[in-house]
C-alpha cells in the first residue's frame, strides 16, 4: 500500500534505532508472551452485535510479526498452517503503520494475509499526512473511525521523540479514531536504557528525557491522560508479561451505540 513517508529514513547507522525501528524486534521481545494474555474470544465479547468487519489500527507495527499474531490470536487462527474461516466468527481488517519504511517493506513481502492486513509506511506524529491516509483508508469501508487500536511498545519511542505535549497529542489523536484501545507502555526503566543506548552510539538528542514531567509508573501515568482528558475508560488490564509490562484495554466514552456492553468479565 502506499502511503507518505516523511521520516527522514533511512536511519543512518545500524543499531541506532532511534524511533525504536529495530530490524529484529520482535526476537528480543516476542508476540507470544502479549498475545497469549489476550483472552479468546476477546473480539466477540467486545463487538457482539457487529455484522460488519471490524477495522483496526495497530500503530508502530515494525516488520508485522506482532500484528500477525494478534490477527491470527483475535481471529482464533492459532494453527500457523490454516487459512480456513476465522473461528471468532468476525472479519477483521488491519492497517498497521510504522515510520520505518525497509520495515514495512519486510512486513508487506512476508505477511500470509495481505487481503486483510495493510502495511504502511506512516509517521503517526505527522498530522499533515496521518490524517488524509487515515481516512482515505476507512473510507473505503464507510467508517470514520477504527474499532480497535493497537499500540504495543510504542509509547516511550513517541513520548523520547516528542516530549511529553508529543506523548498527550498521541494519545488523544488515538482516543478520538478508535473505540477501543490497548496499549502496552514501556515502563520508566526501558526509558533510561533507551537513551543509555543511544548515547553510546553518539546521539544525544534524547538528553532531555530527564526533564519529563510524565515519568514513573507509566502505565498510571498513561491511564491517568486516558481517562482524565480523552474521554475513555479503562475496561481491563491482561497483565503484565514476563518483561513487566502492562496490556490495557481501553474504551472511548464518545463510542458509537451499535455495540453492546461485554456482558462477562474480559480477563477470565
Ligand atoms: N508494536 C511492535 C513493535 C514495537 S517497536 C511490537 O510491540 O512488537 C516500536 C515501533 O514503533 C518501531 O518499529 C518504530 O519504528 C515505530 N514507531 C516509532 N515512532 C513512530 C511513529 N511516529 N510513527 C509510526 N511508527 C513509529
Amino acid at each position: 500500500m502506499a502511503a507518505p513517508s516523511s521520516a527522514g529514513f533511512p536511519c543512518s547507522e545500524p543499531g541506532a534505532a532511534p524511533y525504536g525501528n529495530f530490524p529484529n524486534y520482535s526476537r528480543f521481545h516476542p508476540p507470544e508472551g502479549r498475545v497469549s494474555l489476550l483472552p479468546g474470544g476477546l473480539l466477540r465479547r467486545l463487538f457482539p452485535a457487529a455484522a460488519r468487519p471490524l477495522l483496526g489500527l495497530d500503530v508502530g507495527c515494525n516488520s508485522g510479526e506482532l500484528s500477525v499474531a494478534l490477527y491470527r490470536h483475535l481471529l482464533g487462527l492459532q494453527d500457523k498452517s490454516s487459512l480456513d474461516q476465522p473461528a471468532a466468527g468476525k472479519d477483521l481488517h488491519l492497517l498497521c503503520c510504522d515510520i520505518d519504511p525497509a520495515l514495512i517493506e519486510r512486513a508487506q513481502q512476508s505477511s500470509p494475509f495481505p487481503a486483510s492486513i495493510s502495511f504502511a509506511n506512516l509517521d503517526i506524529m505527522d498530522s499533515g499526512s496521518r490524517e488524509p491516509f487515515l481516512s482515505s483508508y476507512l473510507s473505503r469501508f464507510g467508517r470514520s473511525t477504527f474499532d480497535i487500536g493497537f499500540c504495543m511498545s510504542v509509547t516511550m519511542w513517541i513520548h523520547l521523540n516528542h516530549g511529553d505535549s508529543g506523548l498527550r497529542e498521541f494519545l488523544a489523536f488515538l482516543s478520538s479514531l478508535c473505540k477501543y484501545l490497548l496499549i502496552e507502555p514501556q515502563p520508566w526503566k526501558c526509558y533510561r536504557a533507551a537513551a543509555r543506548r543511544l548515547r553510546k552510539l553518539g546521539r544525544n538528542d534524547f538528553d532531555h528525557f530527564r526533564s519529563l514531567a510524565i515519568n514513573g509508573d507509566m502505565a498510571e501515568r498513561i491511564t491517568h491522560i486516558l481517562t482524565k482528558d480523552c474521554a475513555m475508560e479503562l475496561v481491563c488490564c491482561f497483565g503484565s508479561t514476563s518483561w513487566d509490562r502492562s496490556l490495557l484495554l481501553f474504551k472511548s466514552n464518545g463510542s458509537d451505540q451499535e455495540d453492546r456492553e461485554p456482558s462477562e468479565p474480559l480477563s477470565g
